[in-house]
């Protein structure tokens, strides 16, 4: 704290993400990355894009990004907003659609950055709970508000809500807008973006970090009515008019170009999930249905927070919430099959050992 810092840094409570410490060795399973790399074809528009066009600035509008989006959702450039990693994009949906005199739901447990940008934007927000099951029960939010947002599949749950009841939701708050934030949707869930041709009021935003391998080049997407991406242009052109670089945008097109590269390693990773689950449940974990890359698990008899710390003294690590209702649970990044060997018999050592 200074005298120098005004009076919004000093209300301010920021998210805290999962680290990423420099240990070699390291099985880092606490920040779902991808296993795999991203398409080898991400890395070669890259190394042409370094050419000699860095002396220039990127498109503002990333307009080739847009268009590989759009043609590979079926939809119109106009209904894309790109961003700086979904992070970015959704910051602009809370100032651009979520701030607003009725209160913005979100369920108790989610994406923990949601009540931090409502923190940073003045928003006021209304947390509904899950049901005792993790899951989100729609009827809970027919109820008055300026807004609706939730992670499908939830995080840090990995539980899916069915399209149908998004499309219930979505007829029951015609007068205020629903994000449904699809980071994982691409490990198991079906997205809801074929319904923005119907619903006026839907914006999805997804992410190439998790099932294009992209975490570290930061791109992100939003779709919806021109409307609603029209609103978030205006608030990315009063920030910062360049948040793609180069490099990002030339990656991220050869990333969302090779369908074969992106079907293959989300299957692996899909397969690589249930065996997991299975090992999980043979050691005594509950493991909750995940459609993401990543499992929400309590074992049956041992402390979370303990068996995270055991975990990672043999330079394993795995993410650990210190949250009521979920203070039992860890959640796992599905890594290589080699990783997850080298979990699951880690796990074994340590509950063996009482
Ligand atoms: N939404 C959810 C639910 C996430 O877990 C994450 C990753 N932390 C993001 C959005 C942001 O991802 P990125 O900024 O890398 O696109």
């Amino acid at each position: 704290m200074s005298r120098y810092w005004s009076a919004v840094v000093r209300g301010l409570t920021p998210y805290v993400p999962g680290e990423q410490p420099k240990l070699p060795n390291l099985v880092k399973l606490n920040t779902n990355e991808n296993p795999y790399g991203p398409s080898p074809r991400v890395l070669a528009a890259i190394s042409r894009e370094t050419a000699d066009t860095l002396r220039l600035y990127p498109d503002p509008n990333a307009d080739l990004l847009k268009q590989a989006i759009a043609r590979y959702h079926g939809i119109e450039p106009r209904q894309v907003f790109v961003g700086n990693g979904s992070d970015e994009v959704l910051a602009h949906a809370f100032l651009a659609l979520l701030r607003q005199p009725l209160p913005l739901l979100f369920p108790d447990i989610t994406y923990s950055f949601y009540p931090v940008y409502c923190g940073l934007y003045g928003i006021d927000h209304v947390v509904v709970p899950l049901t005792d099951s993790f899951e989100i029960r729609v009827d809970d939010y027919f109820r008055a508000n300026g807004g609706i947002v939730f992670a499908n599949p939830n995080a840090p749950t990995g539980r899916l809500l069915a399209l149908d009841e998004i499309e219930r939701l979505l007829a029951g708050s015609p007068d205020s807008v629903v994000v449904v934030d699809e980071a994982y949707v691409d490990f198991g869930g079906v997205s809801a973006i074929p319904l923005v041709h119907r619903f006026p009021n839907l914006l999805v935003v997804q992410t190439l970090s998790k099932s294009r391998s992209l975490a570290g080049l930061r791109v992100g997407f939003a779709i919806g009515h021109a409307d609603l991406i029209e609103a978030l242009e205006r608030v990315k052109n009063s920030f910062n008019s360049y948040p793609l670089d180069r490099l990002a945008i030339a990656g991220a097109v050869a990333a969302m170009e090779d369908v074969e590269h992106f079907e293959r390693t989300r299957q692996a990773v899909i397969r690589s999930r249930r065996q997991l689950a299975a090992d999980l449940g043979a050691l005594g974990f509950a493991v909750l249905p995940s459609a993401a890359n990543f499992l929400f698990a309590r074992h049956a008899s041992r402390d979370a927070a303990g068996l995270a710390a055991a975990l990672r003294s043999r330079s394993i690590i795995v993410r650990h919430f210190r949250q009521p209702r979920i203070d039992q649970y860890l959640r796992i990044t599905v890594g290589s099959d080699e990783q997850c060997r080298i979990l699951v018999v880690a796990l074994r050592e340590i509950l063996g050992n009482g």
